[in-house]
């Protein structure tokens, strides 16, 4: 299962923070169209928007980055406890929860023992175990401006 749920919490901090992001962007675009086109109301100043809308951008990535790390709890699958419909057998196996199972459905599948049909003992949540975590070391997130080399290089010497 490749796919990553995320739990509500999650999800609406991801949402919340795609609209902190959204609203900044738009700030500070105000921000910097009134440096150049003079303020759009007498009472906003551009300088105030652009830097509002800095600071909502920089309050939006820890939240962006919390939706998609750190508390995404640990997930339950859902089992189905598949019972062998022959008395005599009684043979018991756990799967995933498939779409429209209900307690005591007849299956089409068959035991592996008698040939029998499984109907349905048990639908439960079990926890995900969770995977062995690669304790990441937490590095702290210096935000590495690289010093722009940006030194125009010589036009190379072509061979004549
Ligand atoms: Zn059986």
């Amino acid at each position: 299962m490749s796919e990553v749920k995320y739990t509500t919490a999650a999800k609406i901090l991801k949402v919340l923070g795609y609209i902190l992001m959204m609203a900044s962007v738009f700030l500070i675009m105000i921000g910097i169209s009134g440096f150049f086109m003079g303020p759009i109301h007498p009472a906003i100043d551009p300088l105030y928007m652009l830097f509002s809308g800095l600071l909502l951008f920089m309050a939006s990535l820890p939240i962006l980055m919390m939706s998609q790390t750190g508390i995404v709890k640990p997930e339950f699958d859902v089992i189905s406890l598949l019972r062998c419909s022959n008395a005599d057998c009684k043979f018991t196996k756990g799967r995933k929860f498939e779409k429209d199972e209900y307690v005591f459905k007849e299956l089409d599948e068959k035991c592996e023992k008698c040939n029998s049909n499984f109907y349905i003992a048990a639908i439960f949540e079990v926890e995900r175990k969770p995977s062995k975590k690669k304790e990441e070391k937490t590095m702290n997130m210096k935000e590495v401006e690289k010093d722009s080399k940006q030194e125009e290089s010589p036009a190379p010497k072509t061979p004549s």
